[in-house]
C-alpha cells in the first residue's frame, strides 16, 4: 500500500545516521567562522516577498520561477527565503546595527527554499552557511572574504579547490560590458533559448548565467569561433581597477589560489567589483559549491544609506555530497555507556544513568527486559562499556563494568564508576565537540 504522506518533493529527512556528518560539518564551519571573529545572526525563514524581489531582481529566475510565495491569514505577501543576504541586510537596517559600529562581520547557517526541478545536488529545501562584511569598501575585506571561503573548504577536508574570480565593476561598467556582449552574441542571437533572447534585451549578462544546455553550447562555440568572450576587466573604471589589483595582490600575499574567470558575472545593479565562485566537477550539473561577491548597492536598494558590503554563501548539501564522493569520513561519535539492571535493581538504573550523564553518553532499557536482551541492545546501540547492576554486587555497594568488545568484566565500587569509565573510554568525551 502506498504511504499516505510523503515528504514534499525536493525535500528530505536527514536521519540519525546522517546527522553526525552534518553536525561535524556545521561544527567545523562554526569553528572557522568564530576564529575569524564573525558573529552569528539568525533571521526569519520567511520575509516579505518584496524584499526578495528587490534583492534577487524582479526578473531573476529565483523570483520568477523558484519562490515559495504565499499569503498568510491576514493576506500578507510573504515568501520562504531563497537566500540569506536579503534578511541579513534587512535586519542590519531595521535593527540599526550601523549605530553599534561601522563594520559588521556576520555569519548565518540555515535552510533556504527554492522551487527548482529537483536533481542530484538540487533540493527545494537546502542549507547554506554564509558570511557578510557590512560597512567597508576596503579591498582587504574582499580578500578576507575569499580567504575565509577557502579556509571553510579546507576545514571540511577539501584540497586543491580553485576559486574563480572576476570583477564586475560598477553599474556603468556593466552597461558598457552589456553593449559589448550584445555585439558578441548578435550572430547567434536567433539560436539562443527564448529566455536568453529575452535576457539579451533586458540584461545580457544573465545570458552568461543561463543553465540551458543549448545556450551553454552556443556560448562555448562562440568563444571558440567568434573570438574570446568580452572581458569585464577591459572596461573597468580606474577605481574598480585599483580595487581589483589590491584584491589580487592581497590574495597572492596569503597564497590563496585563484583563477580569473571572465564569464563570471552578476546581473543585478547592486553588485559591484569582486565576484567569486567555487565548483566541484564531481557533482555533475549542479557543481557550484558556493559563491559570493561585493554588493555595495544592495543596502541602498533596500532604502538604507549607501553602505558597502561583501559576502558569500556555500551550499552545505553539496559540500556533504562532495565529501561523500571523496570518502572523507568525519570522526566517530563519542563512546557510549549502557546501564543494565536486573530484576532486583531495575529501579536504580535511571538514577545511576542520570548521574553518569553529567559526563558520559549513557543509555538504558526502558522496558526492564532480560539481561541478555539488554546487552544485545547495548551492542546494537554501539555502546563500548556496560555498567551491570548485579543484585549481589549492588548489595555490596559495587557494580560490574563490562567491556563489550572483549567481554571482560570486573567489580568496581559505586563511587569509582566515573573514574573507571574515564580510564576505559579515554578522556571524558565531549558530546558536542566532534
Ligand atoms: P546562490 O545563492 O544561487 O549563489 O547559491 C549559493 C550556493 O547554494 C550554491 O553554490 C549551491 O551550493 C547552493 N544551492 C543553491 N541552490 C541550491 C539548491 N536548490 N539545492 C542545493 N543547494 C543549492
Amino acid at each position: 500500500m502506498p504511504l499516505k504522506y510523503q515528504a514534499p518533493r525536493g525535500t528530505r529527512d536527514l536521519l540519525p545516521e546522517e546527522i553526525g556528518r552534518w553536525q561535524w560539518a556545521e561544527a567545523r564551519a562554526r569553528g572557522v567562522l568564530e576564529r575569524y571573529s564573525y558573529a552569528e545572526i539568525r533571521t526569519p525563514e520567511f520575509e516579505e516577498f518584496d524584499l526578495f524581489a528587490r534583492t534577487s531582481g524582479e526578473t531573476s529566475d529565483v523570483v520568477q520561477k523558484e519562490m515559495y510565495r504565499f499569503r498568510d491569514l491576514k493576506g500578507r505577501d510573504l515568501a520562504l527565503r531563497p537566500e540569506g543576504t536579503a534578511g541579513v541586510c534587512r535586519a542590519y537596517l531595521e535593527r540599526n546595527l550601523a549605530a553599534r559600529g561601522r563594520v559588521h562581520k556576520l555569519w548565518y547557517l540555515g535552510p533556504m527554499f527554492r522551487y527548482g526541478r529537483p536533481q542530484k545536488g538540487r533540493f527545494r529545501q537546502f542549507f547554506q552557511v554564509g558570511a557578510e562584511i557590512i560597512g567597508t569598501p576596503a579591498a582587504a575585506a574582499d580578500v578576507e572574504m575569499v580567504t575565509l571561503f577557502v579556509d571553510l573548504f579546507r576545514a571540511w577536508g577539501f584540497a586543491g579547490l580553485t576559486v574563480a574570480l572576476n570583477s564586475v565593476g560598477t553599474p556603468a561598467t556593466r552597461e558598457e560590458y552589456a553593449r559589448r556582449l550584445r555585439e558578441w552574441l548578435a550572430p547567434v542571437r536567433e539560436r539562443l533559448s527564448a529566455d536568453s533572447q529575452k535576457r539579451l534585451e533586458v540584461n545580457p549578462l544573465r545570458v552568461l548565467d543561463s543553465k540551458d544546455e543549448g545556450d551553454r553550447a552556443l556560448l562555448e562555440g562562440r568563444a571558440g569561433a567568434g573570438g574570446a568572450l568580452p572581458r569585464m576587466l577591459d572596461v573597468l573604471d580606474p577605481e574598480s581597477r585599483a580595487h581589483w589589483e589590491q584584491v589580487l595582490a592581497g590574495l597572492a600575499a596569503l597564497d590563496v589560489r585563484c583563477e580569473i574567470d571572465h564569464g563570471l558575472v552578476r546581473g543585478l545593479d547592486y553588485y559591484t567589483r569582486t565576484a567569486f565562485e567555487v565548483h566541484d566537477r564531481s557533482l555533475g550539473a549542479q557543481s557550484a559549491l558556493g559563491g559570493g561577491g561585493r554588493y555595495d548597492g544592495l543596502i541602498e536598494a533596500l532604502g538604507g544609506p549607501p553602505t558597502p558590503g561583501v559576502g558569500f554563501s556555500i551550499g552545505l548539501d553539496r559540500v556533504l555530497l562532495a565529501l561523500e564522493d571523496r570518502a572523507v569520513t568525519p570522526p566517530a561519535a563519542a563512546p557510549r555507556v549502557f546501564v543494565a539492571g536486573m530484576e532486583e535493581t531495575h529501579a536504580e538504573v535511571a538514577a545511576l544513568a542520570r548521574a553518569l550523564r553529567a559526563e558520559f553518553v549513557v543509555d538504558y532499557d526502558f522496558e526492564a527486559r532480560s539481561l541478555s536482551t539488554q546487552l544485545k541492545a547495548a551492542d546494537r546501540g554501539g555502546a563500548r562499556v556496560a555498567v551491570l547492576l548485579g543484585a549481589e554486587e549492588w548489595g555490596r555497594g559495587e557494580v560490574l563494568l563490562r567491556d563489550l568488545a572483549t567481554k571482560a568484566q570486573r567489580a568496581v565500587p559505586r563511587g569509582e564508576i566515573a573514574a573507571q569509565l574515564r580510564a576505559m573510554l579515554g578522556s571524558a568525551p565531549e558530546v558536542s565537540a566532534r
